[in-house]
């Protein structure tokens, strides 16, 4: 297996997030911030918030297991910490100051049997040490799979005790960069979404359009796309969530078309998940489209909010990129960027959006959404906003 030939030649990973010159960096701050540990009875995230540019090189040691970690550069103030975490997988973290500019960070762990990821959201300052069970045999056999059937193949048919909340983003090996994008087609199956004055049915309408976007994205873009379903099937939102995560996504877009009382009301919005809602109608559109959740898992509220509130601003960020290059795409009205609380997005490790197509309760939007010109502006709209992330992503990360 992949996985043990890495643990026997010990995985060496090499980050760096920038170029520095020994004048900068006797200028500059270094210092290692908050050491932060989310642990569910899946997985254990670690987070050590880091300067703009600090690296790490990191290695799997056994007996006992642990990984380890030379920072650089980095400070440490007072040379030694040290947090017991003491769950699952993790006993603890300890940290001391190696040499110059080098701070050693080692995760004593519980098992030897665990998968680890590690890596730099450069945007937030920080690195992420993911620990979860081993879960090979479903990832050898997904990628099997994908091999096979690039285009058919959807996920759903695995049992939701395979699934884990989070993904082990180290198999196969990636480039640095973006290049596993999630695509949710909105409702499904029994599930039929808003349904126009005509009867047009918002998931016929988000299918289409999801359909689009991955025929534009593996065509022209150097990356992997999935979709959360590619036929007219019920998949709950918490089971899209946990696709798009085990998948190992690096960006998820969840396909809508909206709805209001008002049958004028029209144009396109897009929103990122928040707790604390934003923008005019944002609420009623978050409670529609939480409506086919089910409410015997609304224990796992807290934490899978924090999963999603990682990546709040990249989020925004993308949102507001695909938004623009939407409405200039489709020439229609601007609704601008909206946030809420969406139970499809909360729990997704990962930059992730929401986008509301147009109104199906509009007549006039309604016989646009059906049509496949306008599902290709849509598709096209959504697609140069994702390149565009993706561009400036790649630049920062230098990739
Ligand atoms: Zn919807």
């Amino acid at each position: 297996m992949v996985f043990q030939k890495i643990k026997k030649t010990m995985l060496v990973v090499f980050a760096t997030l920038g170029f520095l010159s020994p004048i900068s960096q006797a200028y500059q701050d270094y210092s290692i911030g908050r050491i932060r540990a989310i642990s569910n009875p899946y997985s254990t995230s670690i987070f050590i918030e880091v300067a703009k540019n600090t690296g790490y090189v990191a290695r799997e040691l056994i007996d006992p297991p642990r990984i380890m970690l030379n920072l650089y550069p980095a400070k440490l103030s007072p040379p030694f910490r040290e947090i017991i975490i003491n769950d699952e997988f993790v006993k603890r973290i300890r940290l001391a100051r190696d040499s110059m500019n080098v701070v050693k960070a080692v995760v004593d762990l519980k098992t030897a049997e665990y998968n680890f990821n590690i890596f730099s959201q450069p945007v937030l300052s920080r690195v992420v040490i993911h620990i979860s069970p081993p879960k090979k045999d479903i990832v050898a056999q997904l990628l099997t799979k994908e091999e096979n059937s690039k285009d058919k193949f959807t996920y759903t048919e695995l049992s939701s005790s395979e699934l884990l909340p989070f993904s082990n983003k180290t198999i196969p090996e990636k480039k640095n960069g973006i290049y596993r994008i999630v695509i949710d087609p909105g409702h499904g199956g029994k599930d039929p979404g808003a349904i126009g004055p005509s009867g047009v049915k918002e998931k016929d309408v988000t299918l289409a359009i999801a359909r689009r976007l991955a025929k534009l994205l593996r065509e022209n873009l150097d990356v992997q796309v999935f979709l959360t379903r590619d036929t007219d099937k019920f998949i709950s939102l918490d089971r899209r969530t946990e696709i798009a995560n085990l998948l190992g996504g690096d960006l998820f877009v969840s396909i809508h078309a909206n709805a209001a009382w008002d049958s004028k009301v029209k144009g396109i919005e897009t929103f990122y998940n928040s707790q604390y809602v934003y923008g005019e109608g944002a609420e009623e559109v978050a409670t529609r489209e939480n409506a086919a959740f089910s409410s015997e898992v609304k224990v796992k509220n807290i934490i899978w909010d924090l999963i999603q509130n990682q990546y709040r601003s990249e989020s925004r960020q993308l949102a507001e990129i695909v938004q623009n290059k939407l409405v200039a795409t489709c020439s229609t009205l601007n609704r601008g960027v909206k946030s809420a609380r969406f139970y499809v997005l909360r729990g997704i490790n990962m930059p992730a959006i929401l986008v509301e197509a147009g109104f199906i309760s509009n007549p006039w939007e309604e016989q646009k959404l059906k049509t496949p010109t306008f599902q290709d502006k849509i598709a096209l709209g959504i697609y140069k906003g994702l390149a565009s992330y993706i561009k400036s992503f790649n630049r920062k990360v230098g990739g």
